[in-house]
């Protein structure tokens, strides 16, 4: 902003800021305290209030003379709430908690605060918290989705005639179409749990054949009771439709189990994560009540004043109420007059930051105030004011989802019945692939799969033939592999591309790509860990993962395990090969040429060190390896070696040997 801006122009401009920070405005109809940033107390100046308007350098500092208004209030509410749920549904747990635990201290009096708190603890299983919240709430606010926490609150205890009184009560309840469907689905699932399978059956007729819903699930394991062969179609059915493949992380949310001892799972599975939210609840409950009950209350305009001292390079102080901007102050002694009004009576955070000149932050404080205004807006009046987005978003949080895991190991089950293993140890692979734990799906899927690889371990072929496999590791990436494909297609060259499974998913097409053109796709694990460092279950699930994706978008199962890095001690070595796979080293690598950048050093450094039966380690990214392929290609052919897959080196190949990687190239 430069220049004299006069009249409305001037408040205009203001106005505009206001809006685009969010900033809470300030008026004049209130008799004045202060607060300073720093002391315990509260003092009362008495002083009245009058028009304000302050403009700093640089166009940063603003108040204005403008009435409080039902709708601000409303609107900070809401994008608070919003917040929250927002969160939640990124996965964002601790930060979700932290903000309704924000939203609770802010708004006391509000039912749905307590809603979405209770949601949060519901997400990371600690059960205890969240009945509290919902059972706080339940009279004052029967919303649906209350009455389905509590539901929910059950379903975790095992308590499942608790369950079905509320889901009962809530079927009474004015509902919408999409809310009856999932209360609906919930009580075939509690009937399905307590041996009704006729009831759940009947519950779910409607939706039996519906794409990847909860209804659809139930119905289809109803089924799979009292007609095994109708009920693994109907399985393999509602695999087929429910999300696309590879799946290997379920979708998050709250789902079921299907096992009347453990009815319900929450979305955080890990003891010490579940262990870390519950003390954070606890500590923030504490907090919160101490805030609430021991900080003097406000009301009307407040000056609030920063610590006494200040670091010497402050140039502005910044000032945010429950989590949102309030007003930057660039001119000392840096006080911001706040009106209470803005918000609901009740617990409210107000953060103090120092920022340079910058914009580095310098020092921060927050103080907890407790606003009491006579004829302020009580909050529990705002959850009546326009909430059903919200509600309708906190609803779909709690909604039970379906359990892909559960499906598909009562599917292996099926096959394991009629015989079939190989189908089973695919879905069980499946199941392992979701939840490394469930059911002790990873051993059993091994099992299944019969003997272990052939090889323990292989880094060349026997040499008897003259034959060379030229291996990539890494990628795929949709950037740099296309490239590389071209230039092996133009040299008509097989390869084996030892593909990262996180990364093979978000690019399926080229895996496709690579199995067409009859490459080997082999697994060099989920996401890239250094596998010596990892327990033996987590290394388990690198390794299944990493093949369920490969087999997903190929259609072939793997052979071959390359390690990262070539780290692979003798436990991991013998997990790879109860898996099926060999673990892969390799003869000659080339990444030292690949960091320099050299085509003609990499073609010259392989062509001097191959003999037959060598594998040749290169990586699926760098521009050189895919400009060195020409050259390479026609440099190994013109001396008589012909370029193979691994499958083909290993054949020559017949001892049982345990080898520890070749040391990497600097
Ligand atoms: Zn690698």
């Amino acid at each position: 902003m430069s220049g004299m801006m006069r009249g409305d122009a001037l408040k205009n401009h203001v106005f505009q800021h206001i809006v685009q920070n969010r900033t809470l405005l300030i008026s004049d109809t209130f008799r004045k305290q202060s607060l300073t940033f720093g002391s315990q107390t509260l003092s009362k100046t008495l002083s009245s209030k009058t028009l304000l308007l302050l403009i700093a350098a640089g166009s940063l500092c603003l108040a204005l003379a403008v009435p409080a208004s039902a709708d601000d209030l409303r609107a900070a509410y809401e994008s608070q709430v919003g917040y929250a749920l927002h969160l939640l549904e990124a996965g964002r747990y601790g930060e979700a908690e932290d903000a309704a635990q924000t939203l609770v201290a802010a708004y006391p009096d509000a039912p749905l605060p307590y809603a979405v708190r209770g949601t949060a603890a519901l997400y990371v299983g600690s059960i205890g918290f969240a009945r509290k919240d919902f059972n706080r709430i339940a009279y004052e606010s029967p919303d649906p989705a209350t009455l389905y926490g509590e539901a929910l609150c059950d379903l975790f205890a095992k308590d499942t005639e608790g369950a079905k009184d509320r889901l009962g009560e809530l079927g009474r309840e004015p509902l919408s179409e999409a809310q009856k469907s999932d209360v609906a689905a919930a009580q075939a699932y509690l009937a399905l749990l307590t041996g009704d399978t006729a009831g759940a059956a009947a519950l779910t007729k409607q939706e039996a054949g519906a794409s990847g819903t909860l209804a659809a699930e139930v119905a289809a394991l109803a089924l799979s009771r009292t007609d095994p062969k109708a009920g693994a179609a109907a399985l393999a059915h509602f695999l087929a439709t429910t999300d696309g493949v590879p799946r290997v992380r379920e979708q998050d949310g709250l789902r079921p189990l299907f096992d009347p001892a453990k009815p319900l799972e929450p979305n955080v599975l890990t003891p010490d994560l579940q262990q870390m939210y519950a003390d954070r609840l606890n500590g923030s409950i504490l907090a919160a009540k101490r805030a609430s009950g021991e900080v003097q209350p406000c009301s009307g305009i407040v000056d609030l004043n920063p610590p006494q001292t200040l670091p010497a390079r402050t140039a502005l102080l910044s000032y945010s109420v429950d989590g949102q901007m309030a007003a930057m102050v660039s001119q000392p002694p840096y006080t911001f007059t706040w009106n209470t009004a803005r918000v609901a009576n009740g617990t409210h955070r107000v953060r103090i930051e120092a920022v340079d000149a910058l914009g580095n932050a310098l020092t921060t404080q927050t103080e907890t105030v407790r606003v009491s205004n006579r004829n302020g807006t009580p909050a529990r009046q705002l959850d009546d004011l326009g909430m059903m987005a919200l509600k309708a978003r906190l609803w779909s949080l709690l909604a039970l989802r379906p359990s892909r895991k559960v499906a598909e190991w009562t599917l292996a089950q099926q096959y394991l019945t009629s015989g079939d293993k190989v189908n089973a140890g695919t879905h069980l692979e499946n199941a392992a692939a979701l939840d490394p734990a469930y059911k002790n799906g990873c051993s059993t899927a091994r099992a299944l799969f019969g003997p272990p690889a052939r090889l323990l371990s292989l880094s060349a072929g026997s040499g008897n033939l003259r034959q060379i496999a030229l291996t990539f590791d890494d990628g795929p990436s949709l950037a740099k592999t296309p490239a590389l494909l071209d230039a092996l297609d133009e040299a008509n060259a097989p390869a084996t591309f030892f593909v990262v499974g996180s990364r093979a998913a978000e690019a399926p097409g080229l895996l496709r790509r690579m199995a067409k053109r009859g490459d080997e796709v082999e697994n060099h694990s989920f996401t890239h860990p250094n596998m010596n460092l990892l327990l033996l279950p987590e290394a388990e699930s690198e390794i299944v993962r990493g093949s369920v994706v490969i087999q997903a978008l190929t259609g072939k199962q793997p052979h071959f395990f390359r390690p990262p890095g070539g780290n692979a001690n003798p436990a991991v070595q013998r997990l790879a090969q109860g898996c099926g796979l060999s673990v892969a080293y390799w003869t000659v690598d080339a990444v030292h040429y690949e960091d320099l950048g050299s085509p003609s050093g990499l073609v010259a450094y392989v062509l001097a060190h191959v003999h037959p039966g060598s594998i040749v380690l290169m990586h699926n990214g760098p521009e050189v390896t895919a400009l060195a392929i020409p050259a390479l290609v026609a440099a190994l052919r013109a001396q008589g070696y012909s370029l193979v897959t691994l499958a083909e080196i290993a054949k020559s190949q017949t001892a049982m040997q345990a080898k520890t990687a070749p040391k990497m190239k600097e």
